[in-house]
């Protein structure tokens, strides 16, 4: 039964898989097979066709450790915890459960909300900070309220014990002392922070990650800036927060330039650690290595591209150059080309946590890099 829900998911790859069936992807629950990885509670579900005659949906019953995960066991199957993966690798730990944070939708807006965005965004700014880990509960409600006020979606209320407890249930935050706080809904969240205005802040392990790696922290804040917060002014956002500031004390040549680079130009560098997406090189000055923040789409009249992660690229010099110039142009599957000869040049290297625009591609291609020629 299990091994033909396996065969299943083999044949139709993961994402139909849990399309048909109705699952989401698994966050920490997998078992393994030869060697993959399948979502525990769907093949589980799936594989029930042969006691009940249908496959269950995902609400008739519970994942995680007690149910599927023992299970499988019993049947002789080896079922991963969120443990196992935090222990085995804790950056990609991390940057799973970020990118499956459970976001209600907003009513007015049908977008994702920001709270929990923008709580980790918060913290993220503490840590570049090497700010304590945990912090007083009124601190916490001012802070996260008032950015939820400020770039929240318009009907996001400034209430921060929500993305507060709905993180600590996550397992992305530890409210010190109270290991089992009560749920994220109704009245009494606020209640229950007033009466025991606990210490709160990421877990040990997150707190740790985005502390001592910056390269971490800039993927993670690079996810919820694309994801969530593409429509905000992400520069002000990200000074707001105190992430990606710009370097103090540095004197040399390069210094003008440093100075001038924005938030957002210092993020999308880190994020390729400042090597170039479309030749890979990284040039080391005295200084430290040197790319650039590069826009897609260009700023200012007559193109007005929008000053936004999805619209940036990190490049070297020559080819930053290049690509304003029009000289190169990238395609819809992000191979690069020479426009005048149309030869391909490469591809351009992305990481996931940083989606580009193809609206932006797109406008450069054909305003830019188009027009007169051919
Ligand atoms: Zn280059």
């Amino acid at each position: 039964m299990v091994l033909a829900a396996i065969e299943e998911f083999d044949r139709l790859g993961r994402e139909e898989f849990l399309a048909k069936y109705g699952y989401r992807e698994a966050r920490g629950y997998f078992l393994t097979h030869q060697g993959r990885r399948y979502d525990s509670k769907a093949i589980a579900g799936v594989a029930h066709r042969g006691v009940a005659g249908r496959p269950l949906r995902a609400s008739e019953f519970s994942g995680g450790a007690a149910t599927v995960a023992r299970t499988l066991a019993d049947l002789g199957f080896t079922v991963t915890t969120p443990e196992d993966l935090a222990a085995e690798s804790p950056i990609e730990a991390l940057l799973g459960k970020v990118m499956n944070l459970e976001t209600a939708k907003s009513p007015q807006t049908k977008r994702p909300k920001r709270h929990q965005p923008l709580t980790l965004l918060w913290a993220l700014g503490r840590a570049a900070r090497a700010e304590p880990r945990l912090v007083p509960w009124e601190t916490t409600r001012a802070e996260i309220g008032s950015l939820i006020s400020t770039f929240g979606l318009v009907d996001d209320a400034p209430n921060p014990e929500y993305p507060v407890l709905k993180l600590a249930h996550f397992g992305l935050w530890e409210i010190a002392e109270h290991p089992a706080p009560p749920a994220a809904s109704g009245g009494e969240p606020l209640r229950w922070m007033r009466r025991h205005q606990p210490l709160s802040g990421p877990c040990d392990w997150v707190y740790d990650l985005v502390t001592k790696d910056d390269a971490v922290r800039s993927r993670v804040a690079a996810f919820l800036l694309s994801e969530y917060l593409h429509d905000v002014d992400q520069n002000a956002l990200l000074a707001r927060v105190g992430l990606q500031a710009a370097p103090v004390g540095r004197r040399s040549t390069t210094v003008e330039r440093i100075v001038r680079d924005s938030a957002l130009s210092r993020l999308v560098k880190t994020l390729h650690d400042h090597m170039c997406q479309i030749c890979g090189i990284r040039l080391m000055l005295p200084t430290g290595p040197y790319a650039e923040g590069c826009h897609i789409r260009p700023l200012g009249e007559p193109h007005n591209g929008p000053d936004e992660l999805a619209n940036m690229l990190c490049l070297c010099p020559n080819h930053h150059t290049l690509f304003d110039a029009g000289a190169l142009a990238v395609q819809g599957d992000l191979i690069v080309v020479d426009r005048s000869t149309g030869a391909p040049v490469g591809a351009l290297s992305v990481v996931a946590e940083h989606s580009i625009d193809p609206r932006h591609v797109t406008y450069h291609r054909e305003a830019v890099a188009g027009g007169e020629a051919d």
